[in-house]
């Protein structure tokens, strides 16, 4: 066996257990949420690799996760039989940070007044909010492969951690907490009782509390709709999405053809996206018979719905899937196309149902779908029907969709016309909707670039091109002549042109004489309607 010694914690981890252990919450039970998840997720992989006949353990132990407390010493330990790991894993998995959003959560989170821990799991430090309330840490722990050496791993959280053998455990891990002195709490059993029910009751495996079961396993995504109580769910959403407040949409749904599927999807309140984390992982979990056979399931979904949190559980799906079979291949891509149909057909019922929370779910996710819309060609008119925007015809404030418009176009209009700009105002003292509003004609508002992006890419909607107003040949009406003003002649018009022409130099390919302005001199237009003007000022920033 290797001897005693001890390691330095990566930098990162430093600044964490700086905040950690030198700020003062009110939450700090949440310690207790993320040691138990990272205790299922031991347990989930051990039943998967067991299952699937990857590495054996000969022990025969019950997978479960008990506690015991000792209100005379202050400690909590929390064991698991699950598959442990070994001495370099643990170095590996506790002790750095290899995802860059976690890096760069902690580096926000030191810099912020507000030190929001509650945010931690999410992260992937789950494990250093054992610091909140121990002052002393240890872990040990046995991998679950043949052969394996138990070891220790013991730290204060100041900088550094000690690693060594230990031969208690057969298989699994064990943490002991030494309890800070305002934190003697949780060492009693109905205080850690209670946490366990408010955050950790969907975790599919018995948890003991001094040998007691609290919680009472259940995976209710195979129950009936009308058996669930609301608050079920909520517990559940907070279990698979390691939040800590409540979903904004949730659909459960069956289906028994073409595959079978037991279906539980959320919505989260919040877009982590805007929190500086980076790209999210996929947050859907799948199951095979209630056995989690892939977490943060790449496949299930396509990458722009990676918003969505939730477990999509069908019998038809073997538990060692892969993508390497072309069979399985196959069957996650038809599952893929059922989970995603019905998604956004849930999203769609929404938007008609209860049109003003939609907005506000669009305001938070729309980001996701125009993504969908100029990436997706599978989904591609599902996805239109869900975008909004302002136009000219919306009050301020209001957003019309792709439908609402082709209502009301006008007898004849073959195209749908867009124009972007930084704000609505902007939009509306430029010269780009004068010949539209002259003739009447809608016109969408987009903001950012990626929303022309997402028209653009689109290039089509029931059978209509979507086209920029800024394009330089419109097949609309020309407005009126206006009484009273005098044309110029077609030979100063030559000369004026040619003046510009002149001026501008480079900076534009031509100068023409325009019948599409009402009210202003001059307009800039794109000759060859390839990319909007966002687009462009948005791809010469980029190089
Ligand atoms: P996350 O759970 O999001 O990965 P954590 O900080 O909670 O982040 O845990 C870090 C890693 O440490 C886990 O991914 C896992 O590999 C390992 N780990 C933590 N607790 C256990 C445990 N009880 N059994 C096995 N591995 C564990
Ligand atoms: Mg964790």
């Amino acid at each position: 066996t290797k001897p005693r010694r001890t390691r330095e914690f990566q930098t990162e981890i430093k600044q964490l257990l700086d905040i950690v252990i030198n700020s003062l919450y009110t939450e700090r039970e949440i310690f207790l949420r993320e040691l138990i998840s990272n205790a299922a997720d031991a347990l989930e992989k051990f039943r998967y690799h067991n299952l699937t006949g990857e590495g054996s353990s000969a022990e025969e132990l019950p997978l479960e996760i008990s506690i015991e407390l000792d209100d005379k010493e202050h400690t909590l330990t929390i064991t698991d039989t699950g598959i442990g790991m070994t001495e370099e894993e643990v170095i590996e998995n506790i002790g750095t940070i290899a995802h860059s959003g976690s890096k760069n959560f902690i580096q926000q989170l030191a810099a912020s007044d507000s030190k929001d821990l509650n945010l931690i799991g999410q992260f992937g430090v789950g494990f250093y909010a054992a610091f909140m309330v121990a002052k002393r840490v240890r872990l040990q722990t046995r991998s679950y492969l043949p052969g394996a050496a138990g070891c220790e791993w013991v730290s204060e959280g100041a900088g550094s951690y000690d690693l060594g053998p230990s031969e208690g455990l057969s298989r699994g891990t064990r943490i002991i907490l030494e309890l800070k002195d305002d934190t003697h709490e949780f060492s009693r059993a109905e205080v850690i009782k209670r946490i366990i029910r408010q955050y950790s009751s969907f975790v599919p495996f018995p948890i003991k509390v001094n040998g007691e079961q609290v919680n009472t396993v259940q995976a209710i995504w195979t129950r009936n709709k009308n058996e669930v109580t609301e608050e079920e769910y909520n517990d559940f959403y907070k279990f698979v999405a390691n939040a800590f407040d409540e979903p904004f949409y949730r659909l459960h749904f069956t289906a028994d053809a073409p595959l079978a599927i037991n279906a539980l999807l959320f919505v989260p309140k919040q877009n982590m996206e805007r929190f500086g984390f980076g790209r999210l992982e996929p947050g859907v979990n799948i199951y095979s018979r209630k056995i989690l056979i892939q977490q943060h399931a790449e496949d299930i979904l396509p990458q722009w719905l990676r918003f969505v949190k939730g477990v999509v559980d069908s019998e038809d799906l073997p538990l060692n899937i892969s993508r390497e079979t072309t069979q399985d291949r196959a069957l996650m891509t038809k599952l893929r196309r059922v989970i995603t149909g019905r998604f956004l057909k849930f999203l769609q019922e929404q938007s008609q149902k209860e049109p003003d929370k939609y907005l506000e779910f669009w305001k938070t996710f729309g980001v996701f779908l125009k993504e969908g819309a100029a990436t997706d060609f599978s989904h591609r008119d599902d996805v239109a029907k869900l975008l909004r925007f302002e136009s000219s015809k919306s009050e301020p404030g209001k957003m019309v969709s792709l439908p609402d418009y082709i209502d009301r176009m006008k007898e004849g209009q073959e195209e749908i016309y867009f124009i972007n700009g930084p704000t609505r105002a902007s939009i509306e003292a430029g010269p780009y909707l004068e010949a539209f509003r002259a003739a009447d004609l809608e016109v969408l508002y987009t903001n950012e670039p990626v929303d022309d992006f997402a028209l653009s890419n689109l290039a089509e909607f029931e059978g209509k091109r979507m086209v920029s107003a800024d394009t330089a040949e419109l097949n609309i009406p020309a407005p009126p002549p206006q009484e009273g003003v005098e044309s110029l002649d077609y030979d100063q018009i030559q000369d004026l042109t040619a003046w510009f022409k002149e001026v501008l130099g480079a900076r534009v390919s031509e100068v023409r004489e325009s019948t599409r302005l009402v009210e202003s001199p001059a307009i800039i237009l794109d000759l060859d309607g390839m990319m909007t003007g966002s687009m462009q000022r948005f791809m010469q920033a980029l190089n």
